[in-house]
């Protein structure tokens, strides 16, 4: 694993040495993550990565999952949709299956954190235990148009919290507690997004089947409705009628989304026999995924909604020219025929593909614009600087910190 000197030559010394100044501030303070997951999705994605950093600055930082049955999960998934604004029937049952679960796991984990930093809805409950340590809950889903009940049932917790953290400043809700704007990050370091010998991607994807013969389409995401695999494989069928292109759907599963099996019967099953359409189950294998991006000659995340989509930085970081739907957090890191294109249709994105695989050097500037972007605002050094002042602003008052 990457140390921090390292990243130097990515992001310069003088960002190095502000990382230190700020890990000696925080005077070997213990701050305690709790997420859902240990593997799949973004959330465990940049844990990994954060959590060793911050040890490596001083910072007591450790990382606990909660536990919860094939019940539980349901429930949050349910959740998860109704906050990001779909339609999900909640009973009194689901609410009282969360409150089960989180009273098992408030008696089972220990808190050690002097800050107490939890991820998502599902362990927002901990809170619970709060004493005089400083707790903050970080939203990583898009709320901007969240289900009212789940919502005010959330909100009974949230309000206990010492500080809140959202990805998009339009995921801002009102709030009777503090709020912060810090958008994820991905490293430039791991397997998955390291530099990669030719011969190593030309390997991996043969490995998988895949042969570079005709232009790759791409989406890497977990196989979840909001992902929108269904409408990437109408994308891909029109511009077949054009262009002789191949796709490939690669996507895991994470241990706390439960539908990820039903939607993968759903997207094979709509593929049909088409032998350019290569449907990949899984499982983690970071190298495999920078491998598959860097064979490709477009990228799409066409999510209908989207938290951040770490999956568009991964991309951009390796100068590819990225097709998004302008949703959630991904505006933020394309700027419309800037650093990539941005998409509100299935035809529209139909459109852009097209027009990238027919202009290589307009495709290669976007993905260079894009990189560029990626180096200035969503490497993990900028997020570890981000949550080292929201872990020291938590013992100032005033809003104000001095260093
Ligand atoms: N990912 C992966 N394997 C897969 C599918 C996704 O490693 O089969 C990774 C992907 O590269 C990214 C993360 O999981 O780092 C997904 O984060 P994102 O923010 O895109 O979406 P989320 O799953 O959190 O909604």
């Amino acid at each position: 694993m990457a140390h921090l000197t390292e990243y130097v030559p990515i992001v310069g010394q003088a960002v190095i040495d502000d990382l230190r100044r700020l890990g000696e501030r925080l005077d070997g303070k213990a701050v305690q993550n709790v997420n859902s997951t240990a593997v799949g999705g973004g959330v465990a994605e940049i844990l990994n990565r954060m959590v060793p950093l911050l040890q490596e600055l001083g910072v007591r930082a450790g990382w606990d999952v909660i536990k919860g049955g094939e019940q539980f999960f349901g429930v949050t998934k349910k959740f998860h949709n109704a906050l990001h604004g779909r339609a999900e029937v909640i009973t009194r049952d689901d609410f009282d299956i969360f409150l089960d679960t989180g009273r098992k796991n408030n008696a089972a984990l220990n808190i050690y954190g002097d800050v107490v930093f939890i991820h998502d809805p599902q362990p927002i409950m901990l809170v619970e235990k709060k004493q005089s340590n400083k707790w903050i809950w970080r939203c990583h889903v898009d709320v901007s148009h969240p289900d009212d009940g789940v919502w005010q049932f959330l909100m009974g917790f949230i309000r206990r919290y010492d500080g809140c953290v959202f990805s998009s400043p339009s995921f801002s809700r009102p709030l009777p507690i503090r709020q912060f704007l810090i958008t994820p990050s991905i490293d430039p370091l791991s397997d998955k997004n390291r530099e990669l010998p030719e011969e190593t991607v030309e390997r991996m994807i043969r490995q998988h089947g895949l042969v570079r013969d005709k232009p790759i389409i791409t989406q890497i995401s977990r196989f979840d409705r909001l992902k929108d695999p269904l409408g990437v494989l109408k994308v891909y069928q029109l511009v077949k009628k054009h262009i002789d292109c191949q796709l490939i759907l690669a996507g895991g599963t994470a241990a706390d989304d439960p539908e990820g099996l039903e939607v993968l019967a759903e997207v094979r099953e709509q593929a049909g026999k088409d032998p350019d359409i290569h449907i990949l189950l899984l499982p983690q294998d970071d190298l495999l995924i920078n491998a598959l991006q860097r064979a490709s000659d477009v990228i799409m995340q066409k999510s209908l909604k989207e938290g951040f989509g770490l999956t568009v930085s991964e991309a951009l970081w390796k100068g590819k020219p990225v097709v998004a739907s302008a949703v959630g957090g991904i505006p933020l890191q394309i700027t419309h025929k800037y650093s990539g294109l941005l998409c509100h249709s299935i035809e529209g994105a139909a459109f852009a593909v097209k027009q990238l695989l027919n202009s290589p050097a307009y495709a290669q500037q976007l993905g260079k614009n894009g990189r560029e972007h990626v180096r200035n605002n969503f490497l993990l050094t900028r997020h570890v600087r981000d949550y080292l002042l929201l872990f020291l602003s938590m013992y100032y008052e005033n809003d104000v910190v001095r260093l």
